[in-house]
């Protein structure tokens, strides 16, 4: 996934930049980057955060970056923003999402004439340069964005920084958030609406889907106008969204405790015969939805697992699976009082592999408990996300349900009986459920419906992307690359 964040202001915009982007450190873990305006003109700094925070890494270059704009990124991929200098003039850019046509840019752009890009690792190219490349295609910044945006399949918002202004530009169905806050010597711009309220800034202008606007420390001023259809991840308020956050005017501790309550509802309506002692979340992304379920239903929300923070503050983990499990066994520290001889309701945010909770059950098991009830926050997972650079899992084969389908079904599943999987009410469903709840040791296991999960959100259903758990959704056929291909 990743984070951006910019600053544009009267005076030294570098403090509120490099808190600005600190506050998006949940979104990522591999580089961190700051880029600044100023009297010595464009300076940058980017560094490698996977074993220690941003701060910690920027702490020394908040002296030497000095100017009154700036831009800077969280990246879960390459390193950003970059210093670009084109026949548009010098600028600065940093991005978030993903490019699923990245070969047939490429060739584009080779065919206009554009020599060579960047290499990384693995002989994958920076995604922001291509991004800059499609945007130097055009006569204008405005037109090169609007233009980037018709290109990519994917999903692509943009941050730049010229020498007078910033630009930002939403990506084209508001998959993402981004949001202008305000004060009174300037303007910042921000993915997270909780990362300048800290700074003294005031929520000025959401941004909706495929908008771009100019930004100065008086105001915006609107290029380009935004689109009616609109696909924002659902995700961000099951799990990845800071809980302090509201996309789209929704809270995101807010929309756990809705998703909690009706949890709860249909436990009390379907389920009168289970009568759990305590509910308890999974840290952190759980905690919420148990607070909900627990308001809801009169059972005691407890913690029976506290996370050991001081050392562990960060809720994304190393890419190796194995550490991952390591670190999530080492961060929970069990309250055995809480546990021995009570009937526990656990809420997660979602199951991914089954690993972790698995290991967690028979941990509770093992200390004492009589029953332990599974509540995941959203519907089962059954497709990676093809969108973003968010993804919970390596591959689809690394989620438990598409594990259990393959064993049913074969290797290869035709996606009508996918979607039959996917449908609440099929017997496949409840079958598939059933296996679930065997092999992780549950007492009981009932996901939250996709239809309540909309609800909880509260947004119109097609203005959300769901196609994590119902599969629909894959392409709008928008782009111009894909309507080459039609
Ligand atoms: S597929 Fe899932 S993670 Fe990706 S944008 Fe849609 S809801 Fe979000």
């Amino acid at each position: 996934m990743g984070g951006i964040f910019g600053v544009i202001s009267k005076k030294s915009c570098t403090m509120d930049l490099f808190f600005g982007i600190d506050y998006h450190s949940h979104l990522g873990t591999k580089r961190g980057g700051m880029a600044v305006y100023g009297p010595n003109g464009f300076n940058r700094s980017i560094h490698n955060i996977e074993n220690s925070p941003f701060r910690t890494k920027f702490e020394h270059d908040v002296e030497e970056l000095e100017g009154t704009m700036g831009i800077g990124c969280i990246s879960d991929t390459e390193p950003q923003p970059l210093l670009i200098q084109s026949h548009l003039g010098s600028y600065a850019i940093s991005t978030v999402g993903k490019v699923n046509n990245e070969e047939e840019l490429l060739k584009y752009a080779y065919e206009k004439g554009h020599t060579h890009f960047l290499e990384m690792s693995r002989s994958r190219i920076n995604t922001t340069e291509l991004v800059a490349t499609l945007i130097d295609q055009q006569a204008t910044f405005e037109e090169g964005l609007a233009f980037a945006q018709e290109m990519i399949d994917g999903s692509m918002t943009i941050l730049m920084m010229t020498r007078d202004r910033l630009i930002a530009s939403r990506d084209r169905l508001g998959r993402t958030p981004l949001v202008i806050g305000k004060k009174e010597d300037g303007c910042c711009v921000s993915f997270e609406n909780f990362a300048y309220i800290n700074l003294g800034y005031h929520d000025y202008y959401e941004l909706g889907p495929g908008e771009i606007v100019s930004v100065t420390p008086e105001g915006i001023e609107q290029l380009k106008a935004p689109g009616e259809e609109m696909q924002i991840c659902s995700f961000l308020w099951v799990y990845y969204g800071y809980p302090t956050s509201s996309y789209e005017g929704i809270n995101v501790e807010a929309m756990r405790y809705r998703c909690g309550e009706m949890l709860a509802k249909h436990d009390m309506e379907e389920n009168g015969n289970i009568h759990p002692d305590i509910v308890a979340g999974v840290p952190d992304s759980g905690i919420a939805h148990a607070v909900g379920y627990a308001n809801a239903s009169g059972i005691p929300f407890a913690r029976p697992f506290i996370k050991y923070t001081p050392t562990w503050p960060r809720s994304f983990m190393p890419q190796n699976q194995e550490q991952r499990n390591l670190i999530a066994r080492m961060k929970l520290i069990p309250v055995s009082d809480l546990i021995r001889d009570k009937k526990l309701l656990l809420i997660d945010d979602s199951i991914v592999r089954g690993t972790q909770l698995g290991e967690t059950t028979t941990f509770l098991y093992n200390s004492g408990a009589k029953e332990v009830h599974i509540r995941p926050a959203c519907p089962p997972l059954l497709f990676g996300c093809p969108f973003l650079n968010f993804s919970r899992s390596k591959s689809d084969l690394d989620l438990i349900t598409r594990r259990i389908i393959r064993e049913r079904e074969g290797n290869e599943v035709p996606e009508e009986i996918l979607l039959d999987y996917a449908d609440p009410d099929s017997r496949n469903y409840h079958e598939m459920l059933e296996e679930i709840r065997k092999r992780l040791n549950f007492t009981t296991l009932r996901y939250h419906r996709l239809d309540d999960l909309v609800k909880s959100i509260g947004l119109p259903e097609e203005k959300v992307c769901t196609y994590c758990w119902s599969g629909k959704g894959r392409c709008t056929g928008h782009c111009k690359g894909c309507q080459k291909k039609q």
